[in-house]
């Protein structure tokens, strides 16, 4: 079967399908009350010894403010009010014990849901969460922990969230495959982040794979095979020794400079979710961040993160970074990342609607806590800060006016950031890249969010799997607008770079450098690749071959002119 490749790397290896079960409840009437208590009590220490689990690891691997949401939910569990009322339930009713758990529980949600304290609604999801995992013990029903396999496997889903991705162990995990998303949806992203193989889109014939099936996969290619034969099996084998091969040869790369064969020296930075992602820059030789996606703070946990929170991932970030680059994006959620503890309209079209720094700009409480964050730890490191989805000049000026009115508030305070921090844009939107002789004036740098600035130029959604072959890196006007965005920055004297996944390409790597971008930003798996690849091409040559290009009338013709390009 074929989906879409979406992370490289070849998985050889047995399936484990995560399905969340759908569960039905049926109310049931039992003779032996009793034991049906006990089945309750049982239950409920089970459900608590395996949250104690996810607090303890959550407490080591995360942190202790992570972990905290776990007692409270051991907590819930011990409440003598509500398990009291399950087992009145069970007694009274004369029903099955999951019945009074999800009957209680409601009561307890409802309850909750309708105070007036933020706080205190919150605590409805924890007992919903809670009560379901007592739920699916009573009935014996498993979900798959993705951070706490038992043993190695290929995970394969209808979908999977950032946060699931994120939470991968990435030993046991040996790649995922899914049924729904694209290229540039955020599980995507996130598996390339990790350096998990991965391929995405399978459609229909995900239901036909099965837990312990063999499995391999291409996730460059996107080629699966299910159950394969030996001669495939073989050939599989064979591509994934080299594939380790190459990464071998990139590391040869490591330590040098990102310069083209006639000097021209260019940054090769990476694209980060959270700050354990550093590892993988250090490893791939990163020179610096060039998209922190911050929305992963948020997504990460039932409520927003505190000022301090946040404070100390970016500084943590920042430190270890030891004054390379660090550019910071303010919260980009909406589209196809929300929040489970926030209410997001129902839209028609996400990705055109209350997202990114509209949604900042209509919730200041939300967007100043995060810059009082990135300001102090500005302290702390060479920070700079970067607004999401500008769509307008006025949108631009009011972000920065908020952020002049929190360096007023942290100066009258006295606590230190750094007064000269440079302030850029991203470019994802097409009104912005025709109009950024205007905002070149007004903003540090630009940094081209091809991802976005794709899906709005062509009109093509770039999670849907049914048009991901409209979805395309090699149009010309997509290279039209990177081209008018660079000129305009360089002749305000703003240096322009990239955070778009074409920033990464392979094949679009000589083009950008025809272009005169200036900084590339990638998924650290990726930055030796592209090192590899400008030290083995002139800038000059590729002036000239982008001037032919960029007047091509269709991506096909695009493509076939940048395969000719020698790398030597
Ligand atoms: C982009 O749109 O290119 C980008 C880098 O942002 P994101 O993928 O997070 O939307
Ligand atoms: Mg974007």
């Amino acid at each position: 079967m074929k989906g879409i490749g979406a992370s490289p790397g070849i998985a050889i290896g047995k399936v484990i399908v995560k399905k969340d079960p759908k569960i039905e409840l049926e109310e049931k009437k039992i003779k032996d009350v009793q034991a049906e208590i006990q089945k309750l009590k049982d239950n409920l220490i089970k459900s608590q010894n395996e949250i104690k689990i996810i607090y303890e690891k959550t407490k080591k691997n995360i942190g202790e403010e992570e972990a905290k949401v776990f007692a409270a939910h051991m907590m819930i569990l011990e409440d003598p009010e509500m398990c009291g009322q399950i087992e009145a339930k069970i007694e009274e009713d004369q029903v099955n014990a999951e019945w009074a758990v999800k009957e209680v529980a409601e009561m307890f949600i409802e309850m909750f849901k309708s105070m007036d304290n933020e706080y205190m609604r919150e605590r409805a999801a924890d007992i919903k969460d809670v009560t379901g995992r007592v739920i699916r013990n009573l009935l014996g029903v498993k979900i798959i922990d993705l951070s706490n396999l038992e043993e190695e496997a290929i995970v394969v889903a209808e979908d999977l969230t950032p946060s699931d991705t994120a939470q991968m162990d990435k030993v046991k995990v040996l790649g995922f495959v899914t049924k729904i998303g694209g290229r540039t949806a955020h599980s995507a992203i996130m598996a390339r982040t990790l350096g998990i193989p991965a391929v995405v889109g399978i459609g229909q014939e995900f239901e036909s794979i099965k837990s312990g099936d063999n499995l391999v996969f291409d996730g460059k290619e996107g080629i699966v095979f299910v159950n394969p034969e030996e001669e495939v099996l073989n050939k599989f084998r064979e591509k994934k020794k080299e594939f380790e091969e190459l990464t071998e040869k990139l590391k040869t790369f490591i330590g040098k400079e990102s310069k083209t064969k006639d000097g021209i020296k260019v940054e090769l930075s990476a694209n980060i979710g959270t700050p354990n992602d550093v590892d993988s820059i250090v490893k791939n030789d990163g020179e610096g961040i060039g998209l922190y996606r911050t929305e992963f703070l948020y997504m990460d946990r039932e409520r927003f993160p505190t000022e301090e929170e946040q404070f100390e991932a970016y500084k943590i970030v920042a430190q270890r970074m030891e004054g390379k680059p660090v550019v910071i994006r303010t919260l980009d959620i909406g589209g196809d990342k929300d929040l489970p503890y926030m209410d997001f309209p129902q839209e028609m079209n996400p990705f055109l609607g209350y997202r990114a720094i509209r949604l900042c700009l209509d919730r200041k409480d939300i967007f100043k806590t995060q810059l009082r964050a990135l300001l102090r730890a500005s302290a702390y490191g060479n920070i700079k800060i970067m607004f999401p989805m500008i769509s307008s000049i006025e949108e631009l000026r009011q972000a920065k006016k908020v952020l002049e009115e929190v360096r007023i508030e942290l100066r009258k305070e006295e606590v230190c950031f750094n007064e000269g921090m440079e302030v850029g844009m991203m470019v994802e939107v097409p009104a912005v890249a025709i109009m950024s002789d205007v905002f070149a004036k007004e903003v540090d740098f630009f940094s081209i969010g091809t991802n976005d600035l794709i899906q709005y130029t062509t009109a093509v959604d770039r999670g849907n799997k049914d048009i991901a072959h409209l979805y395309n890196q090699f149009h010309p006007a997509l290279l039209r607008l990177i081209k008018i965005v660079i000129d305009n920055g360089h002749r305000e004297g703003i240096w322009v770079g990239m955070c778009g996944e074409v920033a990464g390409d392979p094949k679009m790597i000589p083009l950008l450098i025809g272009m005169g971008l200036d900084e590339f930003s990638m998924s650290p798996a990726s930055i030796l690749k592209a090192r590899w690849i400008i030290s083995g091409i002139s800038k000059q040559a590729m002036e000239e071959k982008a001037q032919k290009i960029i007047k091509f009338a269709t991506a096909e013709e695009v493509k076939r002119e940048l395969e000719k390009v020698q790398i030597s």
